[in-house]
């Protein structure tokens, strides 16, 4: 892996500016769920035992450059404070004058958040001119970047691929996981590869069919995904499909019949009237590919499992691909709704080779795009 670690950064006596990846919920004021911030507290801890101080910045929902009340990283004060055992100062307005000498001032081991970033117009501005400007203010903070935002390493955000511009960028300890644990996907992954790819944003899954096409040996679809994939094949949909793809779709089921690309699976008989879940026959059919596949890559839930009656299919798929990795085979899970899934029916995480905390990011990843906020890093 050739991007800089924070094993390799020289943090003593120097402020570290992290790009974290909290985006948390808050409600009243409250956050409501602390994953996000824990899953980034080794590398703050780190940073902080290095004897470094810490800048911490990260987004916050979409409050489209104004500074809606509700998206303010305040609350994370307090959580922040409870986990890393010190306190936190808070920066309102990232690029006055007053928080240049907040972090000027920063001693060892002290700590100081910075408001939402997207507050800021030039944090996702379309102008690469105006994201360098953000870019170079929030650099000149600190002597070194750390990015341990995975999940928002797919986009081209000031804080994310401006600010290594100017400062050495080095990866965050989140984020190193990530790459070494999606890796497994692209070098020289144990064949046969089998892509399981479901869910409903159809838009974001094709790009990886496409990908898994040359590089793959089996490519299982299921979800708005597969219904797409029936109509391309002319098979009449009284569930949800997305049109858009139809065409698209076609295209694709025309190149898995070549020999030298991944054969597609589509489904056999589905769920419920409206198509809301992989049938019975297509369940076994799906399972046997999986028991004979070396590696396993599941993006997508294969139903509206939502609702228990319509969570059959993605529950058959999920256990034989327990199953498949307790008999030797490499499993990479990932996707926002793919780990609402694995909670609310209480799988176990450990029982995959390996869970990605991304959605957009990971699926990019495994497909073999460059990710433009590690690249910044080199
Ligand atoms: P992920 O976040 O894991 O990448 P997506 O966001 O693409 O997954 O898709 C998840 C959503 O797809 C879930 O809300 C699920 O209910 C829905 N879904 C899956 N299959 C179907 C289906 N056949 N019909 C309608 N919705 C479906
Ligand atoms: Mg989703």
């Amino acid at each position: 892996m050739h991007y800089p670690t924070l094993a390799q950064a020289d943090l003593q006596g120097k402020r570290v500016l992290l790009r974290a990846g909290f985006d948390v919920p808050i409600e009243d004021g409250k956050v409501k769920d602390t994953t996000r911030v824990e899953a980034n507290l080794d590398t703050m801890k780190f940073i902080l035992d290095a004897g470094a101080s810490l800048i911490i910045m990260a987004h916050q929902a979409r409050p489209k450059a104004a500074r809606v009340p509700d998206m303010s990283q305040k609350p994370l004060v307090p959580v922040l404070e409870n986990l890393l055992g010190t306190s936190v100062q808070f920066a309102e307005y990232i690029t006055s004058e007053e928080t240049k000498e907040v972090a000027y001032n920063l001693q060892p081991g002290e700590v100081l958040l910075l408001e939402n970033l997207r507050y800021e117009a030039g944090e996702k501005s379309k102008e690469e001119s105006e994201r360098d400007a953000l870019g170079k203010t929030l650099a000149s903070l600190a002597d070194v970047y750390v990015n341990d935002a995975f999940t928002n390493s797919h986009r081209d955000h000031a804080s994310m691929t401006s600010v290594p511009k100017c400062i050495p960028g080095f990866m965050g300890l989140n984020v190193q996981q990530e790459v070494e644990g999606l890796s497994k996907v692209l070098d020289n992954p144990t064949r046969p590869v089998t892509l399981v790819i479901s869910g409903a944003k159809t838009e974001t899954k094709v790009p990886v069919i496409e990908s898994f096409l040359q590089h793959g040996q089996d490519i299982l679809v299921g979800g708005i995904v597969a219904n797409t994939l029936l109509v391309s094949s002319g098979r009449e949909m009284t569930g949800t499909y997305d049109d858009n793809f139809v065409k698209v779709g076609k295209a694709i089921l025309e190149k898995s019949t070549s020999a030298e690309n991944a054969a597609i699976h589509i489904p056999v008989d589905l769920r419920g009237d409206n198509a809301l879940d992989i049938g019975d026959e297509t369940i076994a059919q799906y399972i046997d590919v999986i028991s004979r596949s070396g590696t396993i890559v599941w993006n997508g839930p294969m139903g509206l499992f939502e609702q228990d009656e319509f969570a059959m299919g993605t529950k058959a798929i999920c256990d034989a691909v327990v199953e498949a990795t307790n008999n030797g085979a490499i499993s990479i899970i990932g996707g926002g709704d793919t780990l609402e899934f694995l909670n609310r029916y209480g799988y176990n995480l450990g029982d995959f080779t390996y869970v990605s905390m991304a959605g957009g990011a990971m699926l990019d990843f495994i497909s073999g795009k460059k990710l433009p906020a590690l690249e910044a890093l080199l």
